[in-house]
């Protein structure tokens, strides 16, 4: 496609024209194809929907810029603050795996759910058996979301 020589520069926004235009990086370190590639990743749109447009015809005016360079800065945050949310559930899962195996403390984990002898009675029982459930049921579900999640960011990774 051959677009004319003459034709003005203006902002894919606000159809002001365009302040800076540069394939390579500009001085915040997002080029307009990285606004791209993140915008894309962020309202889950495919890739093939960008990569129709060609890059030299994206261009920002100064005040557009400013936003874009601001949504590339944040985003990079999330995913850095992501993938250490990811990290953390990860090392919750390792504890909890790791006391899992130890059954002596598995054990008095359990027994912390037993009513006293002198409080012995069927409901108070019951009530403390109900606890102790829903605890090893909010575990199990803290243990597959967490595995979960791994194989889904090892995904992401291999897949970029
Ligand atoms: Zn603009």
């Amino acid at each position: 496609m051959n677009l004319p020589q003459n034709k003005s520069c203006l902002c894919i926004f606000c159809y002001k024209p365009a302040s800076f235009h540069n394939l390579s990086q500009n001085q915040n370190g997002f080029s307009e194809s990285d606004f791209l590639k993140l915008f894309s990743r962020y309202i889950h749109l495919g890739q093939e929907r960008y990569k129709q447009v060609p890059i030299a015809e994206v261009m920002f005016c100064k005040n557009c810029r400013v936003i874009v360079n601001s949504f590339c800065d944040c985003y990079s945050k999330m995913e850095f603050i992501r993938l250490e949310m990811g990290f953390k559930l990860q090392k919750l899962l390792q504890t909890m795996t790791a006391a899992d195996k130890n059954l002596t403390t598995a054990s008095l984990f359990q027994k912390q759910f037993k009513a006293s002898p002198k409080l012995d009675s069927q409901e108070v029982n019951s009530d403390f058996k109900s606890i102790y459930k829903n605890i090893k049921e909010l575990r199990k579900d803290f243990i597959i979301h967490c595995k979960v999640e791994a194989i889904k960011d090892r995904c992401k990774f291999l897949l970029r």
